[in-house]
């Protein structure tokens, strides 16, 4: 099973990922969350791409498209794989199928999920993310915001600076310009099932399982 989560920031894709990781038993490959660990961990790619996170920018297409070739030719991910951010352009996207058909391998399904824009900032702005496993939380009460923890593994609990109000709107507009033209070219392919992203998890996963006829 290989498949494609496509959609805005905030729509849901990490935390419907998850949930097929555990389903389909194959791993979630999220390059915002390999951004922000090369970041944290202070490589090379991670210098470079600190203060492009930062500004709600996009990491080129070029260190983009090694990370994917590095991560899809190893071992976690040869029976299988759900991408989590990725492609983001159609540069990117055209790159990938270049390199699946070098791997013989092809993409399943690409689930277009879809959100209005309203919502997506009123998610992003209460978005709470763990330190240790990367589970993700709704924070209604900023009351709590302070001593939050990861009701899986204990993490700490934490705002990621990109969901700050101000790069919220810088995102959306690179997500919209880049990012949306990637739908046409998966479309095109005969790949794309569009799904409404709204709801409680568990009605967007079964709608995910149904559009890609596993229910
Ligand atoms: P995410 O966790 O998917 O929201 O990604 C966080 C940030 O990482 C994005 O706002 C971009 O700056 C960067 N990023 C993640 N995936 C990509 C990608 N495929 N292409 C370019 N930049 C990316």
């Amino acid at each position: 099973m290989r498949i494609i989560l496509f959609g805005p920031p905030g729509v849901g894709k990490g935390t419907q990922a998850k949930i097929l990781v555990d389903k389909f038993n194959i791993p979630q490959i999220s390059t915002g969350d390999l951004l922000r660990e090369a970041v944290s961990q202070g490589t090379e790619v991670g210098k470079q791409a600190k203060a492009v996170l930062e500004a709600g920018q996009l990491v080129s297409d070029k260190i983009m498209i090694e990370i994917i070739r590095v991560v899809l030719k190893s071992d976690k991910c040869k029976n299988g794989f759900i991408l989590d951010g990725f492609p983001r352009t159609v540069p990117q996207a055209e790159a990938l199928s270049l390199l699946l058909v070098q791997l013989h391998l092809g993409i399943d399904h690409v689930i277009n999920m879809e959100v209005d824009e309203e919502e997506i900032i009123k998610r992003l702005g209460k978005r709470m993310m763990c330190k240790d496993c990367g589970k993700i939380y709704p924070i209604d009460n900023d009351h709590h915001r302070g001593d939050a923890r990861c009701d899986s593994c204990s993490g700490e609990l934490f705002q990621r600076d990109d969901d700050k109000p101000e790069t919220i709107h810088k995102r959306l507009l690179v997500y919209s310009r880049s990012t949306f033209p990637v739908k046409k070219y998966y479309s095109g392919l005969g790949l794309l099932r569009t799904i409404k992203a709204t709801g409680t998890v568990e009605h967007v996963n079964n709608e995910i399982l149904k559009a890609i006829n596993h229910k």
